[in-house]
């Protein structure tokens, strides 16, 4: 009898190891998985989970190569209502990101579309007549049914961008995952008054890749020091998706109303 709860006690022992050890590494291949470089790179990332079937299957894919010649212009306007924030720098393992709080939108074809957080790619997803910019800057939004909007906007090299020094300060701090800051941002100032944007459908950069996202490139770089491009650099020197197939999808020109 003894010797019999001594055995039970120790597949008990046995089996609480085995499931606490298998949700550890459950949730590290959930969230490192897939990388930009090496064996997970983009071009596998449709095979590295049933949830990511759509990064390879998909006809509406992005980023995709921008040109300013032979578009569909369309007169609209892209409403942009957006405040400070507390500023919280976050290194997620594949972007440096920071948080929106609740308050600030977009109106995007008459939708209303709140301001979720924002991140940056090294360099730049879309290219820009041909060309790949120094860095892109994502606006993450997503309106009451969970349908995603994004604002992008090419960083080059030129003048310094105060709005961006307030980020690039704190990413010499390497060790450390999250930095907290006692600054406000205003992503606000990213925006310049009558922006031009390439409007097309497509889809989320990264895995899971899926397909309900409106994106909105703003046609006319932003500039940003060398030494602020270079911080980003330092800590991800390749996080940007290889242009995918445009397919028969439209590209719209849209141009603000007020200009
Ligand atoms: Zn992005």
């Amino acid at each position: 009898m003894e010797s019999r709860k001594l055995l039970q006690l120790i597949l008990l022992c046995f089996l609480l190891t085995f499931s606490t050890m298998y949700v550890v590494l459950g949730e590290n291949v959930t969230t490192n998985r897939w990388s930009y470089e090496g064996e997970n790179s983009p071009d596998r990332w449709g095979e590295i989970d049933t949830k990511y079937k759509t990064c390879s299957t998909g006809l509406s894919q992005s980023p995709i190569s921008l040109t300013s010649s032979n578009l569909v212009r369309k007169e609209a306007e892209i409403e942009i209502h957006y405040q400070p924030t507390p500023l919280v720098v976050n290194n997620n393992g594949h972007s440096i990101e920071v948080n929106y709080q609740p308050g600030s939108y977009a109106i995007i074809n008459n939708k209303e579309y709140e301001l979720k957080q924002f991140h940056f790619h090294t360099p730049s997803e879309h290219t820009l007549n041909g060309e790949k910019r120094d860095m892109e800057l994502h606006l993450v939004h997503q309106d009451k049914e969970g349908k995603i909007a994004v604002i992008g906007i090419f960083i080059e090299e030129g003048e310094t961008n105060l709005t961006l020094a307030k980020i690039s300060d704190y990413l010499s701090i390497r060790e450390r995952k999250q930095a907290v800051t006692e600054n406000t941002i205003d992503a606000s100032n990213f925006i310049t008054e009558n922006a031009s944007y390439f409007h097309y459908q497509g889809s989320l950069t990264t895995p899971p890749c899926s397909e309900n996202v409106i994106w909105s490139v703003v046609q006319e770089p932003l500039e940003a020091s060398r030494q602020e491009i270079e911080e980003f650099i330092k800590l991800y020197s390749m996080n940007a998706r290889p242009i995918q197939q445009r397919n028969n999808r439209i590209v719209e020109l849209i141009i603000n109303q007020s200009s």
